[in-house]
């Protein structure tokens, strides 16, 4: 069995840099830390960091004091000035690429546009972004047809969740320039993501199954499963190693392995690690593993 990692694969820029902020407010803070929502969408990162004596809540109001940190996904303006007034010290941690998206909102806001902004709703991310500016600001999770947008008077602009399809995202600007009379569109899905969809676009069609390592809450894990299956590539998105199932490698002969931009190298490596292990016990001696090289 060939097995074939995927070229760009797991951490990003943008979650090193947020790992790395609550790991070194750790080790320099003594009094209580606690991330509002997930540090980023990974049950093993967040998990390690709680072990660490870094806590964590979805409800600003359980933090009585001591610092806050504020995830990878960034939040709206007001819970940084609300738990500033409350007298807790703030960390932000947004990454850089998703404060790309709030200058946007901010930009058009400002020229008079109403902003769509195609992602999920209920992610963090978009909840940061719609909370800059709740009446101009519209979330669409789906965007399949001119019946899916909104009638808005006046200017419309069009950007994207960080790590919304690149392909999903050209149709969708394709129908709002149909449907609105003055319109600009912005492409605000970070290099991570784009990096991580066309290795998995170049990796499916060439194997048989592909295993995407990452959690459920992760949207870009799961938009890899999602190309990969519509590719008409099997896939399975796993959160750690032990959920590796011995049918899935039964008569593959090139297995795919990529990981989301929220997934630690030690868990690829865990799953490789158990994918050789797991095809020993059903006969498959002969593996030889194919690294495309990280490319951040
Ligand atoms: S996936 Fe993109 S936007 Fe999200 S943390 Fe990584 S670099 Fe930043």
């Amino acid at each position: 069995m060939n097995i074939y990692l995927a070229r760009a694969r797991g951490f990003c820029m943008g979650v090193e840099r947020s790992i790395s902020m609550a790991e070194d407010a750790r080790q320099k803070i003594d009094g209580e830390i606690t991330i509002l929502n997930e540090i980023v969408h990974n049950n093993s990162v967040v998990a390690d960091l709680e072990s660490k004596g870094i806590g964590r809540t979805t409800n600003l109001n359980e933090i009585g004091r001591g610092t806050l940190i504020i995830s990878a996904h960034g939040v709206a303006p007001r819970v940084i000035e609300t738990a500033r007034d409350r007298g807790l010290d703030v960390i932000d941690s947004t990454c850089p690429l998703v404060t790309v998206l709030h200058k946007a909102a901010d930009y058009f806001i400002k020229r008079g546009y109403t902003v769509l902004v195609y992602g999920d709703p209920n992610h963090d991310e978009m909840q940061g972004v719609k909370g800059r500016n709740p009446e101009k600001i519209i979330v669409l999770k789906e965007i399949s047809s001119l019946d899916d947008l909104p009638d808005i008077e006046g200017k419309v602009a069009l950007i994207s969740q960080s790590t919304q399809s690149m392909e999903l995202f050209d149709k969708a600007a394709e129908l709002v320039s149909r449907k609105y009379d003055e319109v600009k569109i912005k492409n605000t899905i970070c290099d991570a993501t784009r990096k991580r969809q066309s290795s998995i676009l170049e990796l499916a069609p060439e194997v048989d199954t592909v295993i995407v390592v990452g959690s459920q809450t992760s949207a870009n894990s799961k938009r890899l499963a999602q190309i990969s299956k519509e590719l008409g590539t099997p896939s399975y998105l796993i959160d750690h190693a032990e959920e590796i199932q011995p049918e899935w490698l039964k008569g593959i002969e090139n297995l795919g392995i990529t990981a989301g931009a929220s997934t630690p190298g030690w868990l690829i490596a865990d799953v490789l690690e158990k994918v050789r292990a797991v095809a020993l016990t059903i006969g498959i001696t002969d593996i030889r593993v194919f690294d495309g090289k990280n490319d951040k």
